[in-house]
């Protein structure tokens, strides 16, 4: 008999910065929810943010919360698929990017591989990702971790 692999409850961050980013977030949620093994749970508010170590055009951010039966590389290869199909590419370090979705937490798993670190070890010097996870989580945001990165600018959508 076949045992089903518990769900777990993740987070991703989402940003883009070329062409219609919100609508390309939007479009986003609606592929990350409609993906074999991943329910869309909830997801933040569109966020304005300006470049960080990057140029171009202002960045839309979100976080989704998801209910995925898929493992962590599974969900990111999801991820990567969705990038994919919207368009994104590559061409350097910190590029504008029509897609960007990262996962932040999978439940409480530590993940080290080669593709793959969780928590994600950016997030922390990040208000683009801490300020929409602390909306849709504020339990898994410390006002300290707010208060870290309160010199970037974030304005919601
Ligand atoms: P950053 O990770 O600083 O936000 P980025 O999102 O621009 O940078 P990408 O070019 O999108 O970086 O991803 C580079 C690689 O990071 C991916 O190929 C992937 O294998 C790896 N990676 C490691 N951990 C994660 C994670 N938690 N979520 C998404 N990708 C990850
Ligand atoms: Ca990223
Ligand atoms: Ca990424």
């Amino acid at each position: 008999m076949a045992v089903d692999r518990a769900d777990a409850t993740a987070f991703v961050a989402l940003g883009a910065n070329l062409g219609d980013a919100a609508q390309a977030l939007r479009d986003a949620l609606t592929a990350l929810g409609g993906t074999q093994g991943i329910r869309l749970v909830r997801s933040s508010s569109l966020y304005r943010t300006a470049p960080i170590q990057s140029t171009g055009p202002d960045y839309v951010n979100a976080v989704a919360e998801v209910s995925t039966t898929l493992t962590a590389p599974a969900l990111l290869d999801a991820l990567q698929a969705i990038e994919n199909g919207a368009g994104r590419e590559r061409p350097y370090r910190n590029a504008p990017r029509t897609l960007d979705m990262d996962l932040l937490l999978f439940g409480g798993a530590r993940i080290e591989s080669p593709r793959l670190t969780v928590p994600h070890p950016r997030m922390a010097q990040r208000a683009f990702v801490l300020v929409p996870l602390a909306e849709i989580a504020p339990a898994l945001v410390s006002k300290e971790q707010l208060a870290a990165v309160v010199d970037q600018a974030i304005e919601k959508i």
